[in-house]
């Protein structure tokens, strides 16, 4: 982690999304901050309907159809995204920042080859490379990702999953960015070859510096990948903490407390999971006080009206009422 470096990669300076519905707006991504450095891999981790997905689009400006900026700023290396117009925003898009979508199928498209697809992104951004040159970028990005540079002539179809997804993460550096967004790179993919990916994604990731902001619902997955780690329930970060520190001896918000419980530990004698009671909020009505006080274990009086506040305890960022001044004490 480079902390000390004068000019983060990302900052979320508290970001909002909502969504307009029939039932109301709905509250997607709640004043959000959080600033990620060169060189560094943070996790997003939260359960499905968290506000992840929807924040990965708010930081690449492509929030669609009825979803829009509430409020708050995305300066990536220094530039506010809102400010840039849709030219400027084409042209900082995939140089600067890039992003690797959930399904590697719908990023692909289907009729075209590897190669056609690699050599479209330099057509479009370096409109100076000659057909060779952008031939030879594409065969070393494919053995970048440990693909045969042969697949440049297969079609998406003809290629694994796991080859999917690394073509789409050789597309997403193509252009050496700063910033990387993997949105659940490895969800449909099988144990053994997340892991492959994971690997990959930290030996490319240790090779060019890029940042990378990694989104998973899967903790074990995020924990092993990233230095720190962002949790985010309802909309809203609920902590910010090392990775190293993801273990139960560790003090952490009910909410993660309640995560880390529900991991099943393989090397235990006898396994013990607990879930989290209850469901997630509906986002359009949300509860008062603390968001997660319907199914929190050491609810106060005080967490049903008054919303926490980020606190640092210990180098964590939590945002809950049990770590109120005199409660770190
Ligand atoms: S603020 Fe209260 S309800 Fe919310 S997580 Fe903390 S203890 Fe639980």
């Amino acid at each position: 982690m480079s902390n000390n470096n004068p000019q983060p990669v990302l900052e979320l300076r508290n970001v909002s999304v909502g969504y307009e519905s029939a039932r109301g707006v709905v509250q997607a991504v709640r004043n959000i901050s959080l600033t990620i450095y060169p060189n560094e891999i943070v996790g997003l981790i939260g359960e499905s309907g968290s506000g992840k997905s929807t924040l990965a689009n708010a930081i690449m400006h492509l929030l669609r159809n009825s979803a829009f900026l509430l409020g708050g700023e995305v300066i990536v290396q220094g530039q506010n995204v809102y400010d840039l117009n849709s030219k400027e925003l084409k042209k900082f898009r995939w140089n600067r920042m890039s992003m690797v979508f959930q399904s590697a199928m719908n990023a692909l498209n289907p009729v075209l080859t590897i190669e056609q697809q690699i050599a479209d992104v330099f057509k479009a951004h370096r409109p100076q490379m000659s057909k060779h040159e952008i031939h030879d970028k594409a065969v070393s990005l494919m053995e970048l990702v440990s693909i045969h540079p042969k697949h440049l002539r297969s079609y998406p179809h003809e290629l694994s999953g796991g080859m999917r997804q690394r073509v789409v993460i050789a597309i997403a550096i193509a252009l050496e960015p700063d910033l990387v967004i993997m949105d659940e790179p490895t969800t449909a993919l099988d144990v053994v070859v997340q892991k492959s990916i994971l690997d990959k994604i930290k030996e490319l990731q240790k090779a060019k510096g890029f940042a990378v902001l990694f989104i998973s619902h899967d903790f074990s997955l995020v924990a092993e990948l990233a230095e720190r780690v962002a949790i985010m329930y309802a909309g809203r970060l609920v902590e910010v903490t090392g990775s190293k520190e993801l273990n139960l001896e560790t003090r952490h918000h009910p909410y993660t407390e309640g995560l880390l419980r529900a991991i099943p530990e393989l090397t235990a004698e006898s396994v013990t999971i607990e879930g989290i009671p209850g469901n997630p909020p509906d986002l359009i009505n949300l509860p008062s006080g603390c968001a997660y006080h319907p199914r929190c274990k050491y609810a106060m009086e005080s967490c049903k009206t008054v919303p926490p506040v980020e606190k640092d305890v210990e180098g964590r960022l939590i945002a809950c009422h049990l770590y109120t001044e005199e409660a770190v004490k």
